[in-house]
């Protein structure tokens, strides 16, 4: 059983330290997507209501060992206080003295939030020691932990597992939440049960959908990784993104797919455009046709085209659950952004549970302007999610009391 806040002692002027993932977009210092800020707000707020004495804990970005000022959590901790009306206290470092400092600094009802964790090489170190260290640094100062950045649970790092294995620990609300309905995609499913998978690459995404296939009906394709399913087929498929290696590995995941029942849909129609780039001249082809276009071998499918997204559409319609990893194509470029809207779009319309994984399928959704109310869930853990299906063990779940 997977702790949660229910399980809490009593926090009333504890200082405990709350692990998120505010890893955000930033664009020059200014944050695009808050949605991660605002998933572990309910776990915050709860902390605050007894009384805790927060610190956060966050990661940004993949910063190598040493303070960098684009990756500070400054304009996190910025948009933290105008969220919540209060003051967020920055610390400037992320060991046991900067969290010392910081606590003593901090106002009453203040909430602490230490620097970027990975500004300390510790924080991911693959030796035992060194992250053990950091942690006993923090532990100091911290009587609790409460784990609520569900997209580092898959990593063994100083605050997700070894500060957890020295002092007392939950799962906050959004770790329960994401947990519970990863767990509805896997065990608890309704039929019939859809899967789209998209983005740029096959070689990441290819363990889920094995793990998958048992409990599976559809599995729809689009985005990048498509023209690695399509080449296996046999189809030509101009300078399309292709992973060569990956070939025989489809090949065998086909297989598989055809003795387990479970039905594979790939595009019929492909936008093919002339280069990588947002005003690329483009047309609509055929699959079976994808190198006739004015760029022949040279052109580049960028999103699925209008007949696949319809049919895309139809199949999520018809479906009680659907799973969502991976835009359809190059949707950051509008005009390759059509096929990832039609599958947002279908899945917001659907009757059925649906949920959205994926770091940049979720900012897809958020930027189309769609209502996080409008799906099933829209999960802050892409390669958490992915391992978790999988059928993994996490180790910043496995510190928590949960088992598979
Ligand atoms: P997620 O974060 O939702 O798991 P991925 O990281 O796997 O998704 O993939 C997202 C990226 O895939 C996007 O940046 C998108 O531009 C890219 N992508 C989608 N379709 C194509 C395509 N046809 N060619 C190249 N890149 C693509
Ligand atoms: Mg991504």
């Amino acid at each position: 059983m997977l702790r949660n806040l229910e399980s809490a002692p009593d926090l009333a002027g504890q200082v405990v330290f709350l692990r998120v993932d505010a890893n955000v977009p930033l664009d020059n210092g200014v944050i695009t997507d808050d949605g991660r800020i605002r998933a572990f707000l309910a776990t915050l707020h709860w902390l605050l209501e007894k009384g805790a004495r927060v610190v956060l804990g966050s990661h940004l970005g993949r910063p190598s060992g040493h303070f960098e000022d684009k990756y500070s959590l400054a304009p996190v901790a910025k948009r933290l206080e105008e969220l919540c009306g209060r003051a967020v206290v920055l610390a400037a470092g992320v060991n046991g003295q900067s969290l010392q400092d910081a606590l003593s600094e901090e106002d009453s009802g203040a909430i602490v939030m230490l620097e970027n964790l990975r500004f300390d090489e510790r924080e991911t170190s693959k030796d035992d020691a060194a992250r053990q260290e950091l942690a006993s640094e923090w532990a100091q100062h911290v009587s609790f932990v409460v784990e609520d950045g569900f997209g580092v649970v898959h990593r063994k790092q100083a605050s997700v597992f070894d500060l957890p294995s020295l002092i007392p620990s939950v799962a906050g609300l959004l770790v329960e939440k994401e947990v519970d309905v990863v767990q509805r995609l896997t065990r608890q499913v309704e039929h019939p049960y859809t899967v789209v998978l998209g983005g740029s690459k096959v070689s990441d995404k290819l363990g889920v959908i094995e793990a998958l296939l048992p409990a599976v009906d559809n599995v729809l394709v689009g985005g990048g990784m498509v023209f690695t399913v399509l080449a296996a087929l046999g189809h030509p498929v101009g300078r399309s993104l292709v992973e060569l290696d990956q070939i025989p590995v489809v090949e065998s995941f086909l297989a598989q797919a055809k003795d387990a029942g479970v039905r594979i849909v790939v595009p019929t129609d492909i936008v093919m455009a002339a280069e990588f780039h947002q005003d690329a001249p483009h047309v609509v082809l055929p699959v079976t046709g994808l190198e006739t276009g004015p760029s022949g071998a040279s052109g580049m499918g960028l999103d699925i085209g209008p007949e696949s997204s319809q049919e895309f559409a139809r199949i999520i319609h018809e479906s009680a659950t659907v799973f969502w990893n991976g835009p359809m194509g190059v949707f950051e470029f509008d005009a390759f952004s059509q096929g990832t809207r039609a599958v947002a779009d279908a899945l917001a319309t659907s009757q059925g549970f649906t949920v959205v994984g994926g770091g940049d399928s979720a900012a897809a959704v958020r930027t189309f302007g769609y209502d996080e109310s409008s799906f099933g869930h829209i999960s802050t853990g892409g390669g958490a999610s992915l391992e978790f299906l999988e059928g993994k063990v996490l180790p910043g779940l496995e510190i928590l009391g949960w088992k598979p």
